[in-house]
């Protein structure tokens, strides 16, 4: 990525708004634009749509955050995927809402109390249910660590693959030219500092707005304009499992979400196969798997949180102890410590969507 402050006059082409990667947040961004008439809207993706964490997601829709304003906007989310098609007009996301647990341990009965509380008090509908509650709509879950659980029966879990390419199917109706195989590879500054054009193998494309959606690429993106945008390049890992019929009763033939803040894991099964897959959401592992730039990302697996994370699915789930993992993968996803409403310094025309806060 490289910045230019020369003015170059042989540029042809001209969009009033680009929007920079093809993962679910640029689709999602790209298609409101669309539906505001704002004018020519180009979304332009380095590889594939979904080439990034939104073809590998998990795909846990809930609204279980601690920060309000990241609460308050799952809600709004899950209220959207509930009726996906019928909203955007388009098709459908795949959203599956199975039911969401989070159980914690007797040090965070407490928090878990006044989050809850906090949530209902958005019209978010959760609650703090019984252990029993939890046994009979997971009968294969070990509980005998959890001191106290909340359930959001709304929420579930999507297909971040069909979400994101049913964004970009429904933009391009709306008149959005989304181009592929397409980075854009540098950014041109006028000698005011003001966004010019954007650069591409094809050529520089003129436009005074850029919309970043690049995820896990934010950081060497916005370096190339002097933006400190601290977005960490972190790989997330997954271990799929298939459950034997033996222990599949009718009601956990395909059992609820799980958030385990005991074991700081998430678990959840898939609706058309006898899976369970389980991922990481223990922050002390992240130092480990990130990178200093999404570039240096070329498939490096770390096996070892893969085998805790097996060990974490078993004690939750003992009887799948003997059960064969289908799959190990992993991907590139981000972290940063910014606020949900950070604003870049010092300039107006630039807005920043990331992943996980
Ligand atoms: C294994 C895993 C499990 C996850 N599980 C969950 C979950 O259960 N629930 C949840 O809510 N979230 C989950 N996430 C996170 C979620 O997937 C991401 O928050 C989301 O997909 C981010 O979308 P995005 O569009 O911001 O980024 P991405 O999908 O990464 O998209 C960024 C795009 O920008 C493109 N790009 C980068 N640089 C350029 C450039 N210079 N020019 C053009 N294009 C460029 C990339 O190719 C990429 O396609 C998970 C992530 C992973 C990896």
């Amino acid at each position: 990525m490289a910045v230019s402050r020369e003015s170059k006059n042989c540029m042809t082409e001209t969009a009033d708004i680009v929007v920079v990667g093809g993962g679910c947040i640029g689709a999602a961004i790209a298609l409101p634009l669309a539906e505001k008439c704002a004018g020519k809207i180009l979304l332009l993706e380095q590889k594939d749509i979904a080439n990034g964490a939104s073809g590998k997601g998990i795909g846990i829709i809930c609204t279980h955050y601690t920060h309000p304003t990241l609460a308050k906007l799952a809600y709004q989310s899950l209220q959207r995927f509930q009726h996906f098609a019928e909203h955007y007009g388009g098709q459908e996301s795949g959203f599956n809402p199975c039911g969401y647990y989070v159980l914690v341990s007797e040090a965070d009965v407490e928090t878990l109390s006044s989050l809850v509380n906090q949530h209902q008090s958005f019209g978010i509908n959760t609650g703090l249910v019984d252990l029993q509650q939890v046994k009979a709509a997971i009968p294969i879950a070990n509980i005998s660590d959890v001191a106290a659980a909340a359930y959001e029966p709304d929420s579930g879990y999507g297909d971040p693959l069909q979400t994101t390419r049913a964004f970009a199917q429904r933009a391009i109706e709306l008149g959005v030219e989304v181009r592929i195989h397409t980075p854009v590879t540098a950014i041109r500054l006028d000698i005011e500092g003001r966004i010019e054009a954007v650069v591409t193998p094809q050529g520089a494309i003129a436009t005074r707005t850029v919309v970043d959606c690049v995820g896990a690429w934010a950081r060497q993106f916005t370096a190339a304009v002097d933006l400190p945008f601290p977005v960490t390049p972190v790989v997330e890992h997954v271990v799929l499992v298939e459950r034997s019929s033996e222990f599949d009763t009718e009601s956990s033939a395909s059992h609820p979400v799980i958030s385990d803040l005991v074991n700081l894991c998430y678990l959840r099964s898939a609706a058309h196969h006898p899976y369970t897959c389980i991922g990481n959401s223990d922050p002390r592992y992240h130092a480990q798997f990130c990178l200093d730039t999404a570039n240096q990302f070329e498939g490096q697996l770390f096996p070892d949180i893969c085998e805790t994370l097996h060990q974490k699915l078993v004690h939750r789930m003992p009887s799948l102890a003997t059960s064969p993992v289908i799959q190990t993968y992993w991907h590139l996803g981000s972290h940063t410590r910014l606020s949900a409403d950070y604003r870049s310094p010092g300039t107006s025309t630039w807005f920043i969507l990331c992943d996980r806060l």
